[in-house]
């Protein structure tokens, strides 16, 4: 019989549980992690002290409460020393934030990125914006790692990005690419857009509590970022979830992955601006003018509108009955579209999804917001430490 744990091992994986629930849910009294970890008060007493000696973690009053007696000292991340970096890299933008342990976005910048911009180009204004911020971090604070969402096709092993059919990337080291310019010996993972947006809804945002989701994601395309049983699914090699293209159209639209008829050909910008006889114009600024247009009467742009929620509800059915979720989130371009034809998306679901499959399901917009893909992001370069936490030299 193999030896179980030993000793060290028990308490590196109870540092790691505690520091994960209070990086999840924030500053959480003593008698709580009794509760919540199982463990005994004399052991979250002296795993807090290890943590709070290793300044990942301080200990302090509770805000007042009111009621008598003494209350119970409340366990903190130390969210603006101990954080990480974020960059997500999406069609029409490149975003970096400082994200502090508990997911607290401490500081961030925004670029535009034109359309067709090379790694090697936008690798250094990446780099530049973090380096920016760094001017302004504590002498004390602390790194440990960096995450990146990228809208594209990760291998999940290095990084890679395989394919990013809106921006013509193909075979391209994001990873060492950013590693070269920020020139630090820190980890670098890197993550599909729609999987770390889902991480982060799931980890604390909308989908907190939910062990089956589904996170539908708009850029250009359309990706989705799946949680079965708890965990993400991303695949043998991490490309799971390209739900833009699955065929839905024998023979339809030529799609930017080389395919034709994929689903995002219906749903994704350049269909919604196709039907709505504005293919020349691009970006998520021509597909809220569609929108806008669309509530103010204008038949064609109403009608592009209706036909994008049919697709939307139409293909939500498949991935309900496949999934069986019991929350679809709408994000990004998606989260536009779902609010402008609600309605009709959830009467094509009903429609079409199996009755067993769907009657739970609820349809819901990101409590995160736009910061999904950053948080998300963060949470991939947080793992190790959470993983670990007294190995973050
Ligand atoms: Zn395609």
């Amino acid at each position: 019989m193999p030896p179980g744990p030993s000793q060290d091992e028990i308490r590196r994986q109870n540092l790691g549980a505690l520091l994960r629930h209070v990086h999840v849910h924030g500053a959480t009294s003593r008698a709580e992690l009794t509760t919540a970890l199982g463990l005994n008060r004399s052991t979250i007493g002296a795993l807090t002290a290890d943590l709070a000696g290793a300044g990942l973690v301080s200990e302090g009053a509770p805000k007042e409460t009111g009621r008598a007696g003494r209350p119970s000292p409340v366990v903190r991340p130390e969210s603006t020393r101990i954080h990480a970096y974020a960059y997500s890299i999406e069609v029409d933008r490149l975003r970096a934030a400082r994200v502090g342990l508990g997911g607290v976005v401490l500081d961030r910048r925004e670029l535009d990125r034109p359309r067709g911009l090379l790694v090697a180009e936008a690798a250094p204004l990446l780099a530049g914006a973090v380096k920016e911020m760094q001017q302004r971090v504590p002498a004390d604070a602390v790194c440990v790692g960096t995450g990146v969402a990228v809208c594209g096709m990760v291998r999940r092993d290095d990084g890679l990005v395989r394919l990013a059919p809106t921006t013509g990337w193909v075979d391209e080291p994001v990873a060492a690419a950013l590693g070269a310019e920020l020139g630090v010996d820190v980890p670098i993972t890197v993550g599909n857009v729609a999987d770390v947006a889902a991480f982060a809804e799931h980890a604390r945002g909308v989908a907190a509590g939910c062990d089956n989701v589904v996170y539908l994601y708009g850029d250009v395309g359309v990706g989705a970022g799946i949680i079965a049983g708890g965990r993400r699914v991303t695949g043998h090699g991490g490309y799971g979830g390209e739900v833009g293209h699955m065929k839905v159209v024998r023979d339809g639209e030529r799609c930017e992955c080389g395919s034709r008829g994929c689903w995002e050909t219906q749903i994704g910008e350049y269909g919604l601006l196709r039907n709505a006889g504005r293919s020349d114009a691009q970006g998520r600024e021509a597909l809220l003018a569609v929108f806008d247009a669309a509530d103010r009467g204008d038949a064609r742009a109403g009608a592009a509108v209706r036909q994008a929620g049919d697709w939307l509800g139409f293909g939500v059915a498949n991935l309900v009955n496949l999934f069986n979720p019991e929350m679809v989130i709408f994000g990004g371009t998606m989260r536009d579209l779902y609010l402008a034809a609600a309605a009709q998306i959830r009467s094509r679901l009903n429609a079409n999804a199996l009755p067993a499959c769907v009657e739970h399901v609820r349809l819901r917009t990101p409590k995160l917001g736009d910061d999904a893909a950053l948080v998300g992001a963060a949470e991939l370069a947080f793992e190790r430490l959470l993983a670990d936490p007294l190995d973050i030299g």
